[in-house]
């Protein structure tokens, strides 16, 4: 590829900031709202106009579980977030924990006052376009697209939640993509919403879960007339009167780190959500005969891209086992939920990979060590982009865990910016976790708080 170097190189720069949080996604709000609440001056970058990522601007119509099937584990911000929610939502009954629908708009609100409360300063329609590292892996500033032109950035300690691993990869760190052998990615899902869907017929009507063996999306797929329609994929959720959301079908091989790649993905989900219309219009007519395409997600439904390489890696065994970590700063109790390639798909017969379910009570720690990119002095990642395996980020990618991540990361950050030379690797993690106990994290005693006497609230069952 040729190169172009400007000739004016100059870009004005603001450095007050001790944290920057660069992505507004359920960890990127937390991180944010957390940093702040600990009194460092904080910045969130995001590149839409709202907050919530793949919750509200990508549509995804439902909370993945907030339970263990026994007690909630996604406590502190997380609970927060998802209570108000809740509260907002008459037809979600108030002690529901697991697969709770998302009325976007809502959800927006909350997160704008989450971090407005805490005193972020949000700065919305920016894009990180590029980071400028020294030669001993510390981040000097960020360079930033927006209407004010190009910026540069500058904060003591930074927080990639950009899902992707952005600034960790741009910055220097080591990554992985995908399935390391064949460098296949999760297909993506472009989330959309019906309206004027006639609810009663809905509620009563079949169920249309791909789960469901007699679901009319089988009728759909039978009949041959949407050629459109890939696959049996289809959850659905009321989200809102009269508007049902959809996470639907797969889109294969699209790349969200390649702006091509995810222009064309967004004009064939766009296709795709209008082809469920009229198949479901003519397959489930009592209940969507005269519905319409209300909205289609502003951001693509990526499940997955880099993972970073962190100072620890969290593997499929760490998941097995259920096992705790003496810096572990959440629990996570979700099944491994991979959707295979289209290949994968086609050899499994149309079945989605669940390699492990946990029984009542049970979850696995998630270490600090994991946010740490192992080259980089003051980043720390959290959101779906963690150090794990791959497998592993079948499951960690989801809402709940990433909103107790970012709330880690964002008082990580904060700690990190007051040391002498910020170091996310020297952060204290004792101090951090007795932190997050104070705000209400869900952090049972490890073994060797046991031994001491000391430790959190819950007891752990393997
Ligand atoms: C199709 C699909 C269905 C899902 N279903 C569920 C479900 O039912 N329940 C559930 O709990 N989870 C579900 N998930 C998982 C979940 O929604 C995401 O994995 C989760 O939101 C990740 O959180 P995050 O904060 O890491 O990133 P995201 O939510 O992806 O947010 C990242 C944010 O960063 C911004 N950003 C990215 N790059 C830049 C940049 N360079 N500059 C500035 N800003 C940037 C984006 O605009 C976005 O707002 C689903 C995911 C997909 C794709």
């Amino acid at each position: 590829m040729s190169s172009y170097k400007m000739r004016s190189n100059e870009i004005p720069l603001q450095d007050s900031w001790d944290v920057i949080v660069v992505g507004g996604g359920p960890a990127g709000c937390a991180a944010a709202a957390a940093a702040a609440r600990e009194g460092a001056r904080t910045l969130l970058v995001e590149a839409t106009g709202s907050l919530g990522g793949m919750g509200t601007s990508g549509l995804v119509p439902a909370w993945c579980p907030f339970s263990d099937m026994e007690t909630i584990i996604y406590r502190g911000l997380a609970m927060k977030v998802f209570e108000s929610l809740k509260a907002q939502m008459p037809h979600v009954g108030k002690d529901a924990v697991d697969w709770v629908p998302i009325e976007p708009e809502k959800l927006k609100v909350i997160y704008d006052e989450l971090v407005q409360e805490a005193g972020v300063t949000v700065q919305f329609m920016t894009q990180l376009g590029a980071v400028d590292t020294d030669e001993n892996g510390r981040v000097a500033a960020l360079i930033t697209a927006s209407k004010s032109g190009l910026q540069a950035l500058q904060a003591k300690v930074y927080i990639d939640c950009t899902g992707d691993a952005d600034v960790a990869a741009w910055a220097g760190a080591e990554y992985l993509k995908g399935d390391v052998e064949t460098g296949g990615l999760m297909p993506a899902t472009h989330c959309f919403t019906l309206g004027n869907v006639d609810e009663h017929a809905y509620l009563h009507g079949p169920l249309l879960h791909s789960s469901n063996k007699t679901s009319p999306i089988y009728d759909i797929l039978g009949s041959g007339r949407y050629p459109l329609i890939p696959d049996a994929h289809i959850c659905n959720n009321i989200t809102a009167p009269r508007t049902v959301g959809f996470n639907a079908g797969h889109l294969w091989e699209v790349d969200n780190t390649d702006v091509l790649s995810i222009s064309e993905a967004l004009m064939q989900g766009r296709k795709l959500a209008a082809a469920y219309r009229d198949a479901l219009a003519e397959f489930q007519p009592a209940s969507f005969g005269n519905s319409y395409v209300a909205n289609t997600g502003s951001l693509m439904g990526v499940r997955e891209t880099r993972r970073i390489t962190g100072d620890y890696v969290l593997s499929v065994e760490d998941y097995v086992d259920r096992r705790s970590f003496e810096d572990e700063i959440c629990r996570n109790s979700y099944f491994i939920d991979i959707h295979g390639t289209e290949k994968e798909e086609k050899q499994a017969g149309g079945k989605q990979e669940v390699i492990r379910r946990y029984g009542p009570g049970e979850s696995h720690g998630i270490p600090y060590r994991c946010l740490t990119p192992r080259l980089l002095k003051n980043v720390l990642v959290a959101g779906r982009s963690i150090s794990c395996a791959r497998e592993v980020q079948g499951s960690v990618r989801v809402m709940p865990v990433c909103l107790a991540m970012g709330e880690a990361a964002g008082i990580a950050a904060a700690m990190a910016a007051l040391l002498p030379e910020p170091d996310v690797h020297a952060v204290d993690t004792s101090a951090l976790r007795s932190r997050l106990r104070e705000e209400g994290a869900y952090l049972p005693a490890t073994e060797a708080e046991q031994a001491k006497g000391e430790g959190g609230s819950g007891v752990l069952s393997h």
